[in-house]
């Protein structure tokens, strides 16, 4: 079951960060570059269907502060919320936590830390979510997904975005069989899930890259009619 996270922050370089780093840890992510997106995303949510598990709260936006999108969710939802904001004064922190948020991170913050925070948030809200798998080894091939790195043998392999964004969703799920569908739906998105040629042709190119005999994969398994399976590693 993903979790889904709604990103209301107006700065496009630390969206795009987060968005990165939540993704890879397997998050699903809404983003809102506003304070009225964001009230729309989050008042509207429930009765659309799109549920949102937790929301990161950036003050400072372009039409308002960030409070006013707290306390109008308080009324209805207690859906968590992260407040990520440069106000470090103390008075401001009391202010959003007595508003009902659950916590407060100030810029800059390390990903590390945002991302064990969410969990706690998650946990408070009894939506349990552990650290996701991020790092891989078996057979000389090295993967760090937090650092970008794939090696194999030592020596550094050079992986596409698409190609690493779909070793990385197989790295989360080590072990266990992915299916078609969900690969397709978390790497290239829901409007691709019968575009199965796709995954046949960057699965061999993955194979090819990491396995000693492509036609003979002993990492990257295929299970016949259902999906994929990176095997355990070491
Ligand atoms: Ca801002």
């Amino acid at each position: 079951m993903s979790v889904h996270v709604l990103l209301v922050e107006d700065d496009r370089e630390l969206r795009a960060t987060l968005r990165d780093a939540l993704l890879l840890e397997g998050y699903k992510l809404i983003t809102a570059a506003s304070l009225s997106e964001g009230i729309a995303i989050a008042t509207n949510a429930q009765s659309a269907g799109n549920k949102v598990d937790l929301i990161l709260l950036d003050l400072g936006l372009p039409d308002g502060d960030g409070e006013t999108l707290l306390a109008q969710l308080r009324k209805q939802l207690n859906t968590p919320v992260i407040v990520i904001s440069a106000r470090e004064q103390e008075g401001q922190k009391i202010r959003l936590l007595d508003l009902g948020a659950d916590d407060y991170l100030v810029k800059p913050f390390g990903i590390g830390e945002l991302l064990a925070r969410m969990r706690v948030a998650l946990r408070h809200k009894g939506v349990p979510v552990s650290a996701s798998i991020t790092q891989y080894n078996k057979a000389g091939v090295n993967i760090d997904l937090a650092m970008h790195s794939v090696t194999r043998n030592g020596e550094q392999v050079h992986l596409t975005p698409t190609e690493f964004n779909l070793l990385a969703r197989l790295v989360r799920s080590t072990g266990r069989v992915v299916t078609h569908r969900q690969l397709l739906n978390d790497v290239w998105g829901a409007e691709f899930i019968d575009h199965t040629h796709y995954l046949r042709l960057y699965m061999a190119q993955l194979r090819a890259k990491l396995e000693v005999d492509s036609a003979d994969p002993v990492l990257l398994l295929t299970e016949a009619g259902v999906g994929y399976r990176l095997v355990d590693d070491e």
